[in-house]
């Protein structure tokens, strides 16, 4: 690994003379720059007479034949690695506040955490170089106030329609007065050209609107209050604190941690509600603007340029107060940060699995502690590894026993589909549903009530197979299934996106019209409701066939208004809606997500299946939930369909003591390394110079190598190893001392994977 003061002086080439700093020799004219690249550390630049740069300050250095923004990294305290006269000077600083201390440790510690490169976390944090500049002043156009005559000038119509627009509201630019008018925008700029409209610069968009944290909430019920009270208080004085607030789906989780939000606000603090989905979170943000009377800063993948680069900036210039959104929003340049709401903490999508592989949940607990502010950790469901923090009493936590209202939980059966199997259909038809749950749907039909079908597979089959051979349609980049999406009409591979047609012929045997379709995915599911029910609106709720948060809206909406009788959906919609209507959730496939020997199969399928049966019965009407399952003694089963208020804490006990035993996180500490390289033998070759120097001492051990399961992406062969460390022993320093020591072949890839979640 290169060494941490490598420097942007050994660019320059030999022979010709770099720029020398300013009074060379003294520390101060030395300046350590982080780079938004994946360097090992900050390249030292002789500092620029007369700026008084600090630490966090954005600023223009030079790296090659390029310039970059960097940020002023704190001081080393190793000492100087280039002769100062060889230093290239730092350019100009840019205007914004730059990145608190916080900040720059917070990059620092995920990067020694994850084993990322700290330019390349700090390249998370500068996302958006276009927000580095003000805006553009936006030149827009009026009636001019003493319009000249219109000599020589003809009043088309087109022109006139500009005139009586523009003589309507406020100056606006050329393409929106041109659209108002229906004209081109050369209309516009005629007539100004003319004289008869005259521009205007238009002061910068108005700011994120600040929200009122005076608006009173609604009337707490005990229980909601007393916690509303602690986490107000928390977040009021300041102080790293973390506390799990756990209630079931419909406690009131959202309101209570709002009250902390208005506390934090009121303190004068930006705040910071991580959600997992947030693109499909309109309710969220619905209940956010009643109650703050503005709506909060988003950021997620789904935003335009503008819209980031507009977030950025009042994020780093602190006018953003709210900012709500997905992992990558915990690296924004907050410059006063006083508190993090982690919602639905559970949740798995909360892992960032490639560049900087890491959680945000563990990594919002780090931020909160580097800036000595209070976290939340909501769930109705904890993970397990929350629930033994709480246990060690690591992190305090709260509780919301009820829902909220009359709405009680709703009541979860299990059909076994050993004794009450989906009826075998006449032909060539499949059936997936139960006649129990072909029962329960017609009387939530009948009833006028809505339903909701739970099946975590997109598209129409998982597997198509050659019935005359045998075959399977395979991705050929991966080892993976073809999946048919028979809407969108093709086949895709969910690990790569490979697309492919169809094929009329199998590719094995060249037989015609023997390929046949395996297993359900939501598509195939929604045939055999139209069959069923042909009078119910259905519609399809997945990745697919919701396309962004305008979709999103739009199908919860009208759920919400009842133009939709039944919902099939995969697991994006577990999260969060709340439909007063919907009183029975039937789940296909229960089974579904417990095989694949992931260590945490049962805790997700427990996790995901609860959120699902939560939809049910959250308004006065009770709620149904039947759980299709070959297995219903299954643990997971169990806990689901008990009706113990104990029956969650019991499983997650069963599952801690399985854990223990087996000696797995979160009672040890676990470090995938994984090799991929196109060419298998090299990756072999790569595995074996790794085993040769595999470290051996006490209180560590070493898995592998073995080929990953998905042994084939994107035309990769991928191998593994698995570290295991006792809790007491960092993983990152043996990873840090067996990796240096060995070379790799350049073209073989590795990547660190510390915590993970996916064994895939
Ligand atoms: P959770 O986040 O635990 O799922 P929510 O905060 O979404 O629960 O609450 C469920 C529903 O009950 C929401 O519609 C919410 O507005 C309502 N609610 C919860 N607590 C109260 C309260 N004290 N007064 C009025 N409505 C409440
Ligand atoms: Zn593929």
């Amino acid at each position: 690994m290169p060494d941490r003061h490598t420097s942007a002086a050994r660019t320059v080439p030999a022979g010709r003379k770099s720029p020398a700093g300013p009074a060379s020799g003294l520390q101060d004219s030395r300046l350590s720059v982080l780079l938004p690249l994946p360097l090992e550390g900050p390249y030292d630049y002789a500092a620029p007479p007369g700026q008084g740069l600090a630490p966090g300050d954005l600023v223009r250095v030079p790296l090659g034949s390029r310039e970059l923004t960097g940020v002023v990294w704190d001081p080393d305290t190793a000492g100087p690695g280039v002769a100062a006269e060889r230093l290239k000077p730092a350019g100009a600083r840019i205007d914004l506040p730059g990145l608190p201390e916080p900040e720059r440790r917070f990059v620092d510690w995920v990067a020694s955490y994850t084993l990322a490169p700290p330019g390349a976390v700090l390249r998370m944090a500068l996302s958006v170089p276009a927000a580095f500049e003000p805006p553009k002043p936006v030149t827009a156009y009026r009636l001019a106030a003493a319009a000249p005559e219109p000599k020589g000038l003809r009043l088309t119509p087109a022109r006139r329609r500009v005139l009586a627009a523009a003589g309507e509201g406020p100056a606006r630019p050329a393409a929106e007065l041109a659209r108002a008018a229906g004209v081109g925008s050369s209309v516009v700029k005629g007539l100004a050209a003319a004289g008869v409209l005259e521009a205007v610069v238009l002061p910068p968009p108005a700011a994120f609107q600040a929200p009122d944290w005076r608006q009173p909430g609604p009337a707490l019920t005990t229980a909601q209050a007393a916690a509303s009270e602690e986490l107000r208080g928390q977040a009021a004085r300041g102080g790293f604190a973390v506390t799990l607030l756990d209630g079931v789906t419909g406690s009131g989780k959202t309101e209570v941690y709002f009250e902390a939000l208005a506390a934090a606000l009121a303190a004068g603090r930006q705040v910071l509600v991580l959600l997992p989905e947030i693109a499909l979170s309109a309710q969220w943000l619905e209940r956010f603007k009643r109650r703050f009377e503005a709506r909060p800063a988003e950021w997620h993948s789904d935003l335009t340029a503008v819209q980031r680069r507009r977030t950025w900036r009042a994020v780093a210039l602190g006018e953003a107060r709210v900012v709500v959104g997905a992992r990558s929003a915990l690296f924004l340049p907050y410059q006063d940060l006083g508190l993090i709401v982690v919602d639905e903490e559970h949740d798995t999508s909360f892992k960032q699995e490639d560049g900087v592989v890491y959680h945000a949940r563990d990594m919002a607990v780090v931020r909160a502690r580097l800036g000595d502010f209070p976290v939340v950790l909501v769930s109705a469901t904890p993970s397990l590894e929350t629930a033994t923090n709480v246990e060690a009493g690591r992190y305090g936590r709260l509780r919301l026993p009820e829902r909220h209202g009359s709405a009680g939980l709703p009541r979860v059966e299990l059909v076994d589909l050993r004794r009450d199997p989906p009826p075998r259909l006449e032909g060539a038809g499949q059936s997936w549903l139960s006649p129990a749950l072909r029962r329960a749907l017609a009387e939530t039909f009948e009833a006028g009530e809505q339903a909701l079908l739970f099946l975590n597979r997109r598209g129409f089959a998982p597997l198509t197979l050659c019935r005359t051979c045998g075959h399977r349609l395979q991705c050929p980049n991966c080892i993976a299934w073809l999946v048919e999406h028979r809407l969108a009409g093709r086949l895709e591979c969910h690990h790569c996106g490979h697309r492919a047609a169809l094929p009329v012929r199998c590719p094995g045997c060249d037989a015609e019209g023997s390929l046949a379709a395996c297993g359900p995915g939501v598509e195939r599911l929604a045939e055999e409701v139209k069959a069923l029910f042909p009078g119910q609106v259905t519609a399809l709720m997945s990745s697919d066939s919701i396309s962004g948060p305008a979709a999103a809206e739009a199908l919860v909406r009208a759920v919400q208004q009842r133009e939709i009788d039944l919902l099939i959906g995969t697991q994006i919609v577990a999260k969060g809606h709340h439909f007063p209507w919907l009183t029975l959730v039937g789940v296909v496939d229960g089974d579904l997500g417990l095989s694949g020997g992931d260590l945490r199969a049962a805790e997700r399928t427990y996790q995901l299946l609860h959120q699902v049966a939560g939809r049910a019965g959250r308004a006065e009407r009770p709620g149904r939930v039947l759980i299709q399952t070959y297995e219903p003694e299954h643990p997971v089963m169990q806990a689901l369909a008990s009706s113990a208020t104990d029956a969650r804490d019991r499983f997650l006990e069963t599952e801690a003591d399985a854990r223990r035993r087996a000696a797995m996180p979160p009672f040890a500490r676990l470090a995938a390394v994984i090799l991929s390289d196109p060419d298998q033998r090299r990756v072999d070759e790569a595995c074996r110079r790794l085993s040769r120097t595999r470290p051996r001492r006490e209180g560590i051990e070493i898995l592998g190598p073995a080929p990953a399961p998905l042994a084939v992406l994107r035309g990769r062969h991928r191998r593994r190893f698995l570290l295991r460390t006792r809790r007491d022993v960092a993983p990152q320093g043996v990873l840090r001392d067996w990796l240096a020591a060995v070379d790799l072949p350049r073209q073989t890839r590795l990547q660190i994977d510390v915590d993970p979640y996916s064994f895939l």
